[in-house]
């Protein structure tokens, strides 16, 4: 015999049904068992409409119609128009007794825990006596089973504990009496000794189809559903979750016990001691292998089995300076509690014994801590116990295994992984078995926790990076089309999986939690809602991804002044914008101490050098142990182009003009010629190297007359180019004079900065210096005379673009 559980979404509508009759005609059994579920949705709509009839409220009547109509719809698409008036003579029937029912709710405006049952076992009992009359239309040998008749419980209604020793009698008395190949049954209602209606707690049908497989000794117990077998996480929150080909019977009651709602937590007890093994089974992919869960242990493979999660829990801790000194407090406690028909999901205790904390169901919460405050009320009074509170709308998420007690570090990795993405961990708990480790985070951190654990524990070393990226112009879209090319190459051989979340430039913004298609990012952009740098973040904040990123591709000082909020929430940034880096020493050294605070990467090697690794170099350098001496370098790639092209056939207000307009200068062309770019830059590297200094500690020597340096605009900056055009040409006559060639230097040595233009001689390692090229020369304790060099281009998008990249690589290694 077979017993085969069918669930509310396989259930749900006629096309549904054909799907399971078609999965018991395969069957090679010879007797079996279907139970069935309500049709899907009907049980929370029939609790909706009792409710409404009991607040008196009309609208019932509109949702009961909705009841009624969804089960004469599906009679009349299943059953063949020659025997649907008997199927529909006897559901109508069957609908205006329920209609009875609810009136009489609606006339005294209240319904008890036993109407309630009563009225939400129609759900049941139409499904299945529906189900039944359409497999006999379509030749299967079927008998009808009343669940109510064969199933006995107590009647704590709502969630009544089962009589076995009745139960199992009635039930293999109906066995041995029925001579039908297949009988069909509702889950999740039974009936009290009185008889009256009760019910087994929702999603109880599981727990009928275990009932009967115990009693009718059968071979096997297939609980078919809408998802292909137990997954290691919840797929409906996390994506990349896979179902478990077999799992021990304690592994899966610890799964479902922790919010796995694929099984009802009670269905493996009555299966357990007979050792009958439960198949979960998708309807919609019959051939899909599923979970077989068994009495195996799981000798070798995983150490980690899931990972599962239950929202909607409220904390609750006794605690208080005289507790040590109170006798039996514990069980007082637990008394109390279960006196009052609270179910206690997680107890954690610290081991001072100064308090005790439990985990309640949020609707528990409030009656809970009422008890507990008038079973203490002498000791509260007496200040040996505090008030009790409760702490609603928290989660608990739990790593399950059998094998977890043998390895150790796994609780450490575990809190390190949600520690690093900022997940609050407000409460954590072993449970002897230590068969799961289990942490209670914020109802909101849930997305984010299940995700990050389930990819540190089951997706070897696939690591997602969600980019958040604003400023999209000539560097911000080279680094977008640098992504769309490389994000094969990127999960196959380094195993990131870079996702860009949300896009914006000055005008608009536009997100896709499941990633933006980066080939038509411009469109999507263009259609995207107005530009708001505040709710950017607050967007990028709540969706909470794991990994996340910001990368500002703008030179706006006002998005410069946003990092500090994502580096607060634990969201890295990356930047090509210098502002903040050379902005007053205390904001970089605030920006700095937040990422490491909250474990978010602040990264900007674009700022000095575009895509050289500079300030990594010597981020390695100093954390190495070795000591900076001397900094000399050609940061500036303009004034490099305007010295390599300057001489006495041209003019230097030519020079200027043709770099600006081929876009070597900043279109602020003073900001270039002045040396305040090549400030900011070796301000950034004797930061880096450890100094504090400020902008206005580096001197700066300027060739600029001084006129030239106080005009406010680009016609009169021009004009005074011209004017001194000859002072230009001296300074290109001097160096020619010493074979040198000049070069706009930044210096930086024993805690001083300098910029200015030099005289570079022939042999010099600047001398040869191409086009927009930057060099460096690093001379520390450990290269004193021939110093490190870094040289290469040093200006353009794409090497900007690539150096961002690197950034967020180094983020994802992180
Ligand atoms: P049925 O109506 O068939 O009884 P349920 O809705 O009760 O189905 O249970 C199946 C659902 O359980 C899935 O659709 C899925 O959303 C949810 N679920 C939660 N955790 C898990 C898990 N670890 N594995 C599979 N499904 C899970
Ligand atoms: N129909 C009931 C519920 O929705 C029982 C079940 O589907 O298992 O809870
Ligand atoms: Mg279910």
């Amino acid at each position: 015999m077979k017993v085969l559980k069918f669930g509310g979404t396989s259930v749900a509508n006629a096309k549904n049904i054909s799907l399971v009759k078609n999965i018991i005609a395969d069957l090679k059994s010879d007797k079996t068992v279907v139970v069935v579920s309500a049709l899907g949705g009907i049980t929370d709509l029939i609790l909706k409409t009792a409710a409404l009839a009991s607040q008196q409220d009309k609208s019932y009547m509109t949702s009961l119609k909705e009841i009624e109509d969804r089960h004469l719809v599906t009679i009349k698409e299943l059953i063949p128009i020659q025997s649907q008036s008997k199927v529909l003579s006897k559901v109508k029937s069957e609908l205006n007794t329920l209609e009875t029912l609810l009136e009489g709710a609606f006339l005294i405006g209240e319904i008890t825990p036993k109407l309630s049952d009563k009225i939400v076992s129609y759900g049941e009992l139409l499904s299945s006596y529906i189900i039944s009359e359409y497999f006999i239309s379509e030749g299967i040998d079927t008998a009808y089973a009343d669940s109510r008749e064969l199933i006995k419980t107590n009647s704590t209604y709502g969630k009544a504990a089962v009589n076995f020793e009745r139960t199992n009698h009635n039930i293999s008395n109906f066995l041995t009496n029925c001579s039908n190949s297949t009988a069909v049954m509702g889950g999740f209602i039974a009936s009290s000794v009185n008889g009256d209606s009760t019910t087994l707690g929702r999603g109880g049908s599981d727990y009928t189809a275990a009932i009967i497989a115990n009693a009718g000794n059968a071979e096997a117990l297939e609980i078919w559903t809408d998802v292909s077998g137990m997954y290691t996480a919840n797929p409906r929150i996390v994506k990349q979750a896979m179902a478990i080909p077999k799992i021990s019977y304690e592994e899966a009651m610890e799964l479902s016990h922790f919010g796995a709602k694929v099984l009802y937590p009670p269905t493996i007890q009555p299966v357990l001691s007979k050792g009958i093994s439960i198949l979960i089974k998708n309807t919609f992919d019959p051939h899909a292998p599923g979970t077989l869960i068994t009495k195996n242990k799981n000798g070798e493979g995983k150490t980690v089995r899931g990972i599962s999660h239950v929202e909607n829990i409220a904390l609750i801790s006794l605690e208080g300076p005289g507790m040590v000194g109170i006798t039996g407090i514990s069980k007082r406690f637990f008394e109390v509690l279960s006196t009052a028909g609270i179910s206690v999901v997680m107890i954690t205790q610290a081991s001072s014994e100064h308090s005790i904390c439990i985990g309640v169901d949020n609707h528990d919460a409030d009656h809970a801590v009422q008890v507990i405050n008038d079973a203490f009320n002498v000791e509260i009074s007496q200040g040996k116990i505090k008030t009790v509170v409760a702490e609603k709308d928290l989660a608990i998420i739990a790593l399950v295994g059998d094998n977890m007690k043998s390895h150790q570090g796994l609780s450490g990795k575990m809190f390190s992984t949600l520690g690093k993405n900022n997940v609050n961990i407000r409460a954590i708990a072993q449970g002897a078995s230590e068969r799961n480790i289990s942490a209670v985070i914020l109802k909101e951190d849930v997305k984010k926790a299940l995700n990050t654990l389930h990819e540190e524990f089951f997706e070897e070393n696939v690591k997602q990076l969600n980019l958040f990226v604003m400023g999209v112009g000539n560097v911000g879209a080279k680094f977008l089309n640098q992504i769309l090319t490389q994000k094969k190459y990127l999960k196959e051989k380094l195993k990131l999986s870079i996702r860009v979340i949300g896009i914006s430039n000055s005008r608009t913004m536009v997100f896709d939690e499941d990633g933006i298609a980066l080939k038509n990012w411009p469109e999507l952009l263009a259609k995207g809602q107005k530009a708001d740098k505040e709710l950017f973040f607050e967007t990028v904040n709540k969706l909470n991804f794991r990994n996340s990123i910001f990368v500002d591709n703008t030179a706006s000082q006002e998005v410069s002044e946003t990092y500090n909020s994502y580096l607060r929430n634990s969201i890295s940034v990356v930047t090509c914008n210098k502002i903040a880096c050379s902005s007053e020493y205390s904001n970089y050294q605030e920006l700095k101490d937040l990422a490491r605070q909250y474990n978010a990467p602040f990264l900007f090697e674009t700022n000095v050098g575009a895509g050289l690794p500079i300030i990594d170099t010597l981020k390695h350098l100093v954390a190495s142990g070795d000591k900076i001496l001397k900094i000399q370098a050609v940061l500036s790639g303009s004034l490099n182009f305007v010295f390599n092209n300057f001489n006495d056939t041209t003019t230097f207000h030519d020079v200027v003009k043709q770099a600006q307009e081929e876009g070597y200068t900043e279109p602020d062309p003073t900001i270039d010629l002045s040396g305040v770019d090549v400030m900011r830059k070796i301000l950034i590297l004797a930061r880096e190297s450890g100094n504090v200094l400020d902008i206005e500690d580096i001197q700066n020597d300027s060739f600029l007359p001084k006129e030239s340096l106080e005009t406010n605009n680009n016609a009169d900056f021009f004009k005074t180019l011209t004017k001194h055009e000859e002072s230009f040409q001296e300074m290109y006559r001097k160096a020619v004079e010493e074979d040198s060639k000049l070069k706009y230097v930044a210096q930086y040595e024993n805690g001083k900065a300098s910029v200015g233009l030099q005289r570079i001689p022939r042999g010099h390692d600047f001398y040869n210096l191409e086009g927009s090229d930057n060099i460096v020369l690093f001379y520390t304790e450990r290269y004193p005379d021939q110093p490190m060099i870094i040289k290469g281009a040093g200006a353009g998008a794409d090497v900007t673009a690539s150096g961002i990249f690197a950034d967020i690589v180094r983020i994802g290694n992180f």
